[in-house]
């Protein structure tokens, strides 16, 4: 029975446990979602999912927890999935482009570079079909003050694309996603991602 870990910060919480528990039910596959409040609760973890929110927020809060090194470790030693959305998919990056005033601390776990909230103030938030050639099927996509990965390198690779844009990443057991998952009825990233952590011994 694998546990997944979602980051009880700010943001999306909620609804990605939420989403992961139909996720289990819908798959078949044997596990249960637990919170993550203390860097301790990190090891009880088999994957971890970093919800979107407010990526400067959510990083104090890692840091300061000391769950951010716990992750780091499980990533390092273990292999340990993790799959960020939104303002987690700009924790997971090495570079961050940025001009708001208040930088974002990463955990820099994926060889990308993220740009935030890259659609600008006219495209806030909207919805739109996204290319996952995976997954052979396109994909409806919660875009919230969305980054966009502007480039990937080495073992990390593109798997989502919207309008030229790379809105999806995945790098081993890594998956960093553009947009909110948790937001819509369909759940193949989180079962996509349940397929990663039940891979793991
Ligand atoms: N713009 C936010 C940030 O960079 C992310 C927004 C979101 O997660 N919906 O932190």
């Amino acid at each position: 029975m694998v546990k997944v870990g979602v980051i009880a910060a700010q943001g999306a919480i909620s609804e990605h446990r939420d989403a992961f528990k139909k996720a289990f039910k819908e798959t078949g596959l044997k596990g249960d979602v637990v919170l993550i409040r203390d860097k301790e609760d990190v090891s009880a973890a088999d994957g971890i999912a970093i919800p979107g929110g407010e990526s400067t927020t959510i990083a104090k809060y890692l840091h300061r927890t000391g769950i951010a090194g716990e992750i780091i470790k499980k990533v390092t030693n273990e292999n340990m999935p993790v799959m960020g959305t939104c303002a987690g998919c700009v924790l997971l990056a090495k570079e961050i482009i940025d001009d708001q005033s208040e930088k974002v601390n990463p955990l820099s776990l994926m060889n990308m570079s993220v740009k935030r909230n890259a659609f600008g103030r006219q495209r806030e938030s909207f919805e739109a079909t996204v290319n996952v050639e995976d997954f052979g099927k396109p994909y409806h996509a919660v875009f919230i003050r969305a980054p966009t990965i502007t480039k990937t390198w080495g073992n990390c690779k593109p798997i989502a694309m919207f309008e030229n844009k790379i809105v999806g990443a995945q790098q081993d057991n890594l998956l960093a996603l553009s947009f909110h998952p948790e937001l819509t009825s369909d759940l193949m990233f989180h079962k996509y991602f349940l397929k990663l952590v039940i891979k793991q011994p």
